[in-house]
């Protein structure tokens, strides 16, 4: 891959030694080989080393890193980069303030032209979600990594500096519960009306991921969606998930006004999100009718239902309610303290699925 620092000058050390000053805009490359880290700056080699980190001089200095192989986009990163050889590739891990990374995050999960109160909410949530999970991957050498597994980060916010601003404005907060606990701050794309309870998408119950009805997420993007699947795919799905002959063959007339969370024929029953994995339905809220040789799935929302609706967020956002508002419409009876003010559980074991869309 190849290294561009930006901005500000980098060092560059291997073992903690600093071996070369990096000059603004110049080209570094750096390659796994043999298990240590090579680098090159385009006229000679400048050693191998096991491990290498490249610090900025400047705290508003960032670099570019663009892989050549595999050959994928650039990206830009703040602050300093650490890269070591793990099974034959190179691992790179950027060490950001804290700040910075969200905005990151607030970038790739709000977009660039959302509502500034929905950017600090989002703010608070990502806030919140990094420091429960701070100890996510230590057994790795990292705290976070940039996937949905735990945030989506896909690099520096440079296109919207009003994110920035409302990440500061929430500087240090997050989202506790009654016993000062750093919540799980999940959150979905769209309700469609009505949020669902933790419990019937994870096992857990957790007092403040409680359903109640939304109308911000009514009459909104992915509000509603159909599907239409064939009677016999769908019949075939019954059958594999162990309904009788009897059941299969009754004519379908499913209705969901509230959220429930079984589909039943007679008395056998399956879960709603099992029908939403096998068909890859946008939520597990949806009706079912059967017409002619098909059946449709009327559905609402997009996501698991459960915490904040983003597009929900964002609608508050527009008709003049504040972040604390938000955070607190969506997860129940929540409290906002500094980070260093919450009691300290250990929630690294913790493995829900951070399902968005
Ligand atoms: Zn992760």
């Amino acid at each position: 891959m190849v290294f561009t620092p930006v901005m500000s000058y980098y060092l560059f050390t291997g073992n903690d030694t600093v071996q070369y000053r990096l000059d603004n805009r110049s080209l570094i490359y750096l390659s796994a080989n043999e298990g240590m880290v090579s680098v090159h700056n385009g006229n000679k080699n400048l050693g191998k080393f096991t491990y290498v980190s490249i610090k900025s001089e400047n705290p508003n200095g960032y670099f570019r890193i663009k892989p050549v192989w595999p050959s994928l986009k650039s990206r830009s990163y703040d602050d300093d980069l650490v890269i070591t050889v793990y099974e034959g590739k190179l691992k790179l891990i950027n060490h950001v303030a804290m700040n910075k990374y969200i905005s990151g995050v607030v970038l790739a999960e709000g977009g660039p032209a959302s509502e500034f109160e929905y950017y600090k909410a989002q703010a608070l949530i990502s806030r919140t979600y990094a420091v429960r999970h701070i100890n996510k991957h230590t057994h790795e050498g990292f705290n976070l990594c940039d996937r949905v597994h735990c945030q989506a980060y896909h690099g520096r916010n440079s296109v919207n500096s009003e994110i920035d601003n409302c990440v500061k404005s929430t500087d240090h907060l997050v989202i506790v519960d009654k016993l000062k606990e750093v919540i799980l701050s999940v959150y979905h794309s769209n309700s469609g009306g009505e949020t669902a309870n933790s419990e019937e998408v994870w096992s857990e119950a957790l007092p403040y991921l409680r359903a109640k009805k939304d109308p911000y997420s009514l009459n909104q993007r992915n509000a509603k969606w159909t599907r239409k699947v064939k009677l016999s795919v769908w019949r075939d799905f019954l059958k594999s998930v162990g309904f009788s002959d009897k059941a299969i063959n009754k004519h379908v007339s499913f209705n969901m006004k509230k959220r429930k969370q079984y589909f039943c024929l007679g008395k056998e029953c399956i879960e709603m999100r099992d029908i939403r994995d096998r068909f890859k339905l946008r939520s597990s809220f949806f009706s079912i009718k059967q017409r002619g040789t098909y059946v449709y799935f009327h559905g609402k929302g997009y996501g698991h239902g459960v915490g904040l609706s983003q597009i929900g967020a964002m609608n508050m956002a527009r008709k003049g309610f504040l972040y604390e508002d938000i955070i607190k419409f969506y997860y129940k009876n929540v409290q906002l303290i500094p980070y260093e003010n919450v009691r300290k559980v250990d929630h690294s074991e913790e493995e829900f699925l951070f399902v968005t869309y």
